[in-house]
């Protein structure tokens, strides 16, 4: 343990494809909850458990860096993208915690996928690197903990700790955190331009120009 714990780091990984409200709004929240120093938005290369992104991975980065530069709080990190293969977040932490090694990392994560976290690469290692914190996703709420599996109560049982814990100590723990709640998705999103509906209000006026530039999702 470090002599001095400094400021928490949030982590957010997602496909981002393409980024919105959603992501953005309880981020901040999180950020001033929990006094973070800083979020880094971390898209994804190719993640694991699910089908490949649409977009490819520099369209989505510049979306990205578009939807945060306004908030000086939240920071474009680019090594899932740079390292390539399959995006394992054990991975991504590893690394981070080379570059912060006194910094406690928050990983910050919707309710839909902490209930599934028990599918991610080496899972029971993530906590030896980072806290979790989850975020309550509008068509979710804290009863959905009854579906959860039986290794995540477990895992949510064992390590779960108040507000103050997470500044305290490096990594290791959860806590669940109610945020805005902003029903958007991505996949939403991706229907209504298909449909050709209109996405204004979800997302940052700069990312649906990218959109329209690129053309995406038509
Ligand atoms: P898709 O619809 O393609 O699955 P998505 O909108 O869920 O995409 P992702 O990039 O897959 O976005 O999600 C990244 C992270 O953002 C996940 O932790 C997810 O739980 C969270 N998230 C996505 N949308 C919201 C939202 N509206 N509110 C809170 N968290 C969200």
């Amino acid at each position: 343990m470090p002599l001095k714990v400094k400021s928490p780091i949030g982590i957010y990984g997602g496909t981002f494809d393409p980024v919105h409200y959603g992501h953005l709004r309880p981020n901040l929240e999180l950020c001033e909850i929990f006094a973070l120093d800083h979020v880094r938005f971390i898209p994804a290369f190719a993640p694991p458990h699910r089908e490949a992104p649409q977009t490819p991975a520099e369209q989505r980065l510049e979306m990205v860096a578009q939807a945060i530069e306004a908030e000086s709080r939240f920071v474009l990190d680019d090594r899932e993208i740079k390292r390539g293969g399959p995006s394992y977040t054990l991975d991504t932490l590893k690394s981070l915690r080379q570059d912060y090694p006194d910094n406690p990392l928050c990983l910050l994560m919707g309710m839909d996928a902490f209930a599934a976290i028990d599918c991610w690469y080496h899972w029971q290692e993530l906590l030896d690197y980072a806290h979790i914190i989850v975020s309550q996703r509008p068509e979710t709420d804290f009863h959905a903990s009854e579906q959860w599996s039986t290794a995540v109560q477990a895992l949510y049982e064992q390590h779960q700790a108040e507000r103050k814990a997470i500044s305290q100590t490096l990594c290791g723990k959860i806590r669940l955190e109610p945020v805005t709640q902003l029903s958007i998705s991505a996949t939403d999103i991706r229907n209504r331009l298909k449909n050709k509906q209109s996405i204004r209000f979800l997302m940052p006026e700069p990312v649906i120009n990218l959109i329209k530039y690129y053309n995406l999702y038509t």
